[in-house]
């Protein structure tokens, strides 16, 4: 193992075909619904390359992560220093460098027409057509130039045409920033890029931190970047496909339905319009697509988010120790903090704390030291034994959330904490955990016959 992150797409993607897990499937799976059925179903096990798809001359690759110890793997660290090593990438991010030429310039289209040039494919059912769904914009504060890094579902509207979903984060802030100025936004769509990448882009960082300094960090060495062909734009040189184009300021188009994280369709409605100018990528270049809603596309969002919120609280409340956001809670809503000698009162601090970190927290649960947050079952276990709604229970009404929520209105809601840790002033043999003496330190080997049938039916009687 490195201890570094894997630099580009090919050469991660050698490292799952060497370990047996990159299957491959066969030519000419249909790039409606097809890839997306075999990358679903092989999602928490391997990834899967498609040569041709549809006969489109581009292979497809789905599933880059199908466990939390693949993205441990794919930045070089056991999984126990995940967490650790994503949070000093963040404390200690490592700038880019610019560079003359890239591997991604190795053709450059000006004659756009994206479903002919790259092989999109349709993943859910309601799905409005082909989505670009795994690439990283990139997009210019049109002030300052630094760089913003992040991930928007991209639905191909035409030749030349993108519709996209800004929420508002930092690319819409970079997009209102150039409308005040009467100009389009300089974006580029990058796809194929390594893990590390794709994981820095989901850091939840302030306004104005360039999250490729994250995976600069995370590789142990400036990313080299290049400029685009077409705009000011810098990418990623060893990437194997860049779109460039303009977020278009006085047009807006229908956009989706697009199958989201929740498990539920992001509606159909007017959205910004991307100009695509050129398409650049490599020599015998590789797609990739993350089906919407699936593992990959969970997990992406998981680990950089829980980094960068324990960051936050920390900072905030010493007793903090770990925070997960949980597969169930769709790695993006549900926050489990754990958390050390709490003062009286303060896991409530926590809760709101953890509401400020970013307004897809929707619910808090604080549990103690004892509890496994990564246990969903040890969690409720907790809530169960530990809390009471009368005097544990925090909501907080009309604040924002997530619009993807369906049970949002238009992306205000509740936010909900509970405190399941041990009151401060409990009695302490109440709370005090059942244990057999060494159950958990016994071999079992080491104490249990290796054949005893004999002696069993000896025991039990021979006549049943
Ligand atoms: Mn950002």
């Amino acid at each position: 193992m490195t201890d570094q992150a894997y630099r580009d797409l090919r050469q991660w993607l050698g490292h799952l075909s060497a370990s047996d897990r990159l299957a491959l499937a066969k030519p000419g799976l249909a790039l409606r619904h097809e890839v997306a059925a075999l990358a679903k179903r092989l999602e928490n096990e391997s990834a899967v390359l498609f040569p041709s798809p549809d006969q489109h001359a581009v292979p497809v690759v789905a599933n880059l992560l199908a466990d939390r110890g693949w993205i441990a793997e794919s930045l070089g660290v056991p999984e126990d220093q995940l967490v650790a090593r994503y949070q000093q990438a963040v404390r200690e991010p490592l700038a880019w460098t610019e560079v003359g030429f890239g591997p991604v310039h190795d053709v450059v289209h000006r004659d756009v027409d994206i479903i002919r040039q790259l092989p999109v494919p349709t993943h859910n059912e309601l799905d409005s057509g082909p989505y670009i769904a795994a690439g990283l914009m990139i997009a210019r504060n049109p002030e300052t130039g630094v760089q913003n890094v992040s991930i928007h579902r991209c639905q191909i509207s035409g030749k030349d045409r993108i519709g996209v979903l800004l929420l508002p984060r930092h690319t819409f802030e970079y997009s209102e920033m150039a409308a005040r100025r009467g100009e389009a936004l300089e974006i580029a769509i990058v796809i194929g890029i390594d893990p590390a990448s794709l994981l820095a882009s989901q850091a939840i960082v302030p306004l104005d931190f360039d999250e490729m300094a994250i995976a600069g960090a995370l590789h142990g060495a400036p990313v080299e970047m290049v400029k685009c062909q077409t705009n000011s734009v810098r990418v990623p040189a060893r990437a194997e496909i860049v779109l460039e184009g303009r977020i278009l300021q006085n047009e807006k188009a229908p956009e989706g339905p697009f199958g989201e994280f929740p498990q539920y369709y992001g509606a159909r409605a007017e959205r910004h319009v991307i100009q695509v100018d050129a398409i650049c990528h490599r020599e015998r270049p590789i797609f990739h697509t993350i089906v919407g809603g699936g593992t990959e596309h969970l997990l992406l969002g998981g680990l950089p988010r829980e980094a960068t919120l324990l960051d936050t609280l920390q900072r905030s409340f010493s007793c903090v120790r770990n925070v997960h956001l949980s597969l169930g809670g769709v790695c993006r809503y549900h926050l489990v903090v754990q958390v050390e000698r709490p003062q009286p009162g303060q896991a409530k601090n926590v809760m709101m704390g953890a509401f400020a970190g970013h307004y897809d927290v929707k619910q808090v649960i604080v549990v103690d030291g004892d509890v496994d947050i990564y246990n969903a079952d040890e969690v409720a276990w907790a809530v169960a034994t530990r809390f009471q709604a009368d005097r544990d229970l925090v909501v907080v009404a009309g604040s924002q959330g997530s619009k993807l929520d369906p049970t949002t209105e238009g992306g205000v809601g509740a936010k909900m904490g509970m405190d399941a840790t041990v009151p401060p002033d409990a009695d302490e043999f109440a709370f005090t955990r059942i244990r057999v003496p060494g159950a958990d330190e016994l071999d079992p080997a080491s104490v249990v016959e290796s054949d005893g049938a004999a002696a069993v039916a000896d025991i039990i009687g021979e006549d049943g």
